[in-house]
């Protein structure tokens, strides 16, 4: 007998991205340094953890925490602190303060949660890369955040991440996010040779992943020809894309008005911007075209 049944329409990817949310216990934690690691060329891992991560929660491979730094001449670490033990919320602080932010890479260890930060060490450092790059165990950081988590869609055909040095280690979240069999294609614009992409990665057991290095540049010449080169992203395919905002600009235009691809399923954010400090990422990263 023929099957008459009308397939149930599939939503958009990035509305299930969306909409599959979480909110966290939004609180300022003290955090300690317990390690110090160049784990890639540009990259320096530092590992924070403390008392106030017992409760640290953070499901969404997009997610950051703002990190607060002690001013670099006095040493002093302004920054909020919790409401109270164990509540939601914060008390600014009434000085100016240092902070930029960060994708957590969370590790359950013995009574709570240790945060690996990735931070690229800026050509230009400002003050958290610099910050980065002399840390030592035992020094102090607060964390905020997150506040909420967007969880990774699980039934995509296909994920493509177009990252810089920024945004590879939410793009190592990714690719432990979504299902095995989820074949990811990873457009990295990189400065130098990037051979140490792939191993940054890692591997994860049933899930393909396909490195594609492109030159990094203001025009997105790179980042564009590595997409081309990719099968066509049909409507089960999910596009994100972060990094440095002016070289976004053009792959944003590509992606939404060339291939037409709706927002829910192209989602680019701008986590800097040559010669700005501290880029806002919630401003448009192309104020011509909004979403
Ligand atoms: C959601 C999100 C997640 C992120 N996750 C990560 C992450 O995991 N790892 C990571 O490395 N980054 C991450 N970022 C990006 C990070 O927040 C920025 O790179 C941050 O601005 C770095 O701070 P900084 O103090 O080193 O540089 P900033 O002071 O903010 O300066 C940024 C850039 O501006 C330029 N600049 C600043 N001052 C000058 C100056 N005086 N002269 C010339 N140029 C100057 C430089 O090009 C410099 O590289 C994330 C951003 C967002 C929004």
């Amino acid at each position: 007998m023929t099957d008459t049944t009308i397939p149930e329409a599939r939503p958009a990817v990035a509305d299930r991205f969306a909409r599959e949310g979480g909110r966290n216990r939004f609180t300022a934690r003290r955090a300690t340094v317990t390690g110090v690691q160049r784990i890639a060329p540009p990259l320096v891992r530092v590992t924070v953890s403390g008392p106030d991560f017992a409760d640290f929660t953070s499901g969404g491979p997009a997610d950051h925490v703002r990190v607060f730094f002690p001013d670099p001449v006095t040493g002093e670490l302004v920054a909020p602190i919790p409401v109270g033990p164990g509540a939601d919320g914060i008390v600014r602080p009434d000085r100016a303060s240092i902070s930029r932010d960060f994708t957590p890479l969370p590790r359950a260890v013995d009574g709570g949660f240790e945060i690996d930060l990735d931070f690229f060490v800026h050509p230009d450092p400002g003050p958290a890369s610099s910050w980065a790059e002399s840390a030592r165990t035992g020094d102090q950081l607060v964390v905020l955040g997150p506040r909420g988590s967007r969880r990774a869609p699980q039934d995509l055909d296909g994920l493509v991440l177009i990252c810089d040095e920024t945004s590879l280690p939410s793009a190592s979240r990714w690719v432990r996010d979504i299902p095995p069999g989820t074949g990811v294609d990873v457009i990295a614009a990189v400065q130098g040779t990037g051979d140490w992409v792939a191993g940054y990665l890692g591997q994860v057991p049933g899930v393909p992943i396909r490195v594609h290095l492109a030159r990094p540049d203001a025009s997105g010449a790179g980042v564009l020809g590595a997409l081309a080169d990719l099968p066509p992203i049909g409507p089960g395919v999910f596009v994100w894309a972060a990094g440095e905002a002016s070289a976004l600009v053009p792959v944003r235009r590509h992606l939404r008005r060339t291939l037409g691809l709706p927002a829910a399923q192209a989602q680019v954010s701008g986590y800097w911007r040559h010669g700005l400090v501290a880029l806002d990422h919630h401003a448009p990263i192309d104020p011509t075209d909004p979403d």
